[in-house]
């Protein structure tokens, strides 16, 4: 299955991916994963994109390109692939139909998650990575809890930081950058017939029966299988670990950085103006 995910920040991506690679075994392949994990490794190419990220911009689309080309040609990509947060624009997207082409994977689906805008800002605050597994939890919505308690790497409790992107002024920039350059993915799929569009809000469980329905995927509805042995970690998760080892000095990683700040109560607010509603995206 070669599918992509699309969906505004805070859409809830990052957490379905994670829940289609434990319960139907193929990757995830996150450009922001990648970025954030070349950002914290210190190398060349983190150098190159930490200030589009910082700043809640666009990386270079020759960048994430050239990361997108290497990480479909790994040996795990073959039994299919999870895209999250690729492509990101039009250009990207037809860059991607070309590379797909040549590797005879074309696209099975594309799925759209929808979510109001102020319900993104509101789960953008809340959220949390694990340091150590990479997990993302949310402290208003899904804490980690029962099974989830302890983190698969350390074997302690989960490390929460905070994305260094989420605060409040590059939520909106990012947010912006979305309705401008990823928004017209939409009918750029639609008129391919690979889009299905799922509604993202609500409880986490019912969301992924949602994505089982339009994915068509009955894997998907099953509760996760018990544990994952470590070896089946993915590629970006290790790299990710590797990096976090090796680099040295200060580079802007989450992962290095704890903080404790305390998640924002919901707030109907500001950032949140009707005009931006579902009903209006479709
Ligand atoms: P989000 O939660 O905003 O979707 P991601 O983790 O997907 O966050 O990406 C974080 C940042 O990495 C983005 O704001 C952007 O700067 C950069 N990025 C990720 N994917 C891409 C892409 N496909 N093209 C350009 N920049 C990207």
């Amino acid at each position: 299955m070669r599918i992509v995910l699309l969906g505004a920040p805070g859409s809830g991506k990052g957490t379905q991916s994670q829940r289609l690679v434990e319960r139907v075994g193929i990757p995830q392949i996150s450009t922001g994963d990648l970025l954030r994990a070349a950002v914290a490794g210190g190398t060349e190419l983190g150098r190159l994109a930490k200030e589009a990220m910082d700043s809640g911009r666009l990386v270079d689309d020759s960048l994430v390109l050239g990361m997108i080309r290497e990480r479909l040609r790994e040996p795990d990509a073959r039994r299919g692939f999870i895209l999250d947060g690729f492509p990101r624009n039009l250009a990207q997207a037809h860059a991607l139909d070309h590379l797909l082409e040549s590797l005879r994977q074309p696209l099975d689906a594309v799925v759209q998650l929808e979510v109001d805008y102020g319900e993104l800002v509101r789960r953008i605050s809340g959220r949390r990575t694990c340091a150590d597994c990479g997990r993302v939890f949310n402290l208003l919505t899904s804490p980690p809890g029962g099974a989830s308690v302890r983190c698969s790497v350390s074997q302690q409790a989960h490390r929460l930081v905070q994305r260094p992107d989420d605060n409040e002024a590059t939520v909106a920039e990012r947010l912006r950058v979305y309705d401008e350059k990823t928004r017209p993915l939409i009918d750029f799929y639609r008129a391919r017939g690979l889009l299905r569009v799922i509604n993202a809000e609500g409880d986490l469980d019912a969301v992924t029966r949602r994505l089982a329905q339009a994915l068509d995927v009955p894997a998907l509805r099953a509760a996760p299988k018990a544990k994952r042995p470590a070896a089946r970690k993915s590629p970006v998760k290790k790299r990710a670990a590797r990096a976090k080892v090796t680099r040295k000095g200060s580079g802007g990683s989450s992962a290095r950085k704890p903080r404790a700040t305390p998640a924002r109560p919901a707030r109907k607010s500001r950032r949140a103006p009707a005009k931006r509603s579902r009903a209006k995206r479709r």
